[in-house]
């Protein structure tokens, strides 16, 4: 290994394991169909490769495309977790700015990297902003990178033996590059979460947290956030979570005991609603 190639190695080793913990299917509320698509397309497989041959060939390139915020990074490391598979995450503004003119040979490296630890999962949030339509105004370093990326995405789908599998995420699936898309070969649609769905990510996250709301206010508060997305409510829950600290004056913040704090209130959930607005809109 040449001194650049190591270097970079170590950095898509350093972003792959920043921030990894195991994701339980549990732990994504919603999301039945995509779920259930990937146990049998993707998980089983990983599993069993040696019964997945042939015709029944798992496919190598799954794009989750929806909303922001909506579990497709969850999703991702949910799948890695359970296939017990090294997971390799790469953003494409890292491989853009950081190695100018490099990125190329950075996407070779990645994939012999994931080859050498497999089976793996590569996965590529925002995809669309690294392989977009050709727009006729690239540069040389970026059609280079799209053609790279293409032939190891192909190298992936041919190759029986490798257990590559290259999970694409993306708000803009049209700004998709077609020959791109055309890789993924299995697209799912992940949602905004249901009114269930909703709920079910509220109660996870207050049974972390002294509170003393009722059912039917948590089934309120779900009916209430209508249109925000998962990582909204995620925020809605963490603000109003911390009106007991808020309250606190700076000399009662110096002696307080944890369990000493006050219970979050459904008054609390009211002032984060009016802080804590959707993300989304009805375009995106
Ligand atoms: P982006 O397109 O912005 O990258 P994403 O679809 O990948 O977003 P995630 O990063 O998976 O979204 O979700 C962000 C956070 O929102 C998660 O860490 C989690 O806390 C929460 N969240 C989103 N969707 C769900 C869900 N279905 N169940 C539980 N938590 C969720």
């Amino acid at each position: 290994l040449s001194h650049l190639d190591a270097q970079m190695v170590e950095q898509i080793m350093g972003e792959s394991m920043h921030n990894f913990k195991n994701v339980a299917w549990e732990d994504i509320a919603g999301l039945e169909s995509a779920k259930s698509t990937f146990l049998e397309a993707i998980i089983l497989p990983l599993r069993r490769p040696d019964l997945f041959t042939g015709v029944r060939c798992p496919p190598r390139g799954v794009l989750l495309f929806g909303p922001p915020g909506t579990g497709k990074t969850l999703i991702a490391k949910s799948i890695a977790s359970q296939a017990k598979a090294k997971f390799f995450s790469i953003n494409p503004s890292t491989l853009t700015s950081k190695w100018v003119g490099e990125a190329e040979k950075l996407v070779k490296t990645l994939f012999a990297v994931a080859v050498a630890h497999q089976p793996s999962i590569i996965f590529i949030d925002e995809v669309d902003s690294l392989l977009s339509k050709r727009s006729g105004n690239e540069n040389e370093s970026t059609l280079r990178l799209k053609n790279e990326f293409l032939i190891h995405l192909d190298g992936a789908a041919t190759n029986d033996e490798h257990q590559i599998l290259v999970i694409g995420a993306t708000n803009r699936p049209q700004e998709l590059d077609e020959a791109v898309r055309r890789r993924f070969v299995r697209r799912l649609y992940v949602p905004l979460p249901t009114k269930e769905a909703r709920q079910q990510i509220i109660e996870k996250i207050l049974a972390q947290v002294k509170h003393s709301l009722s059912s039917p206010e948590i089934n309120e508060l779900a009916e209430l956030t209508d249109g925000y997305s998962g990582a909204d409510v995620d925020s809605l829950c963490r603000y109003a979570s911390m009106a007991p600290l808020r309250s606190l004056t700076n000399s009662q913040m110096e002696v307080i005991q944890p369990h000493q704090l006050p219970a979050v209130t459904m008054e609390d959930f009211k002032k984060a609603l009016k802080v804590i607005s959707k993300s989304v809109s009805p375009e995106d």
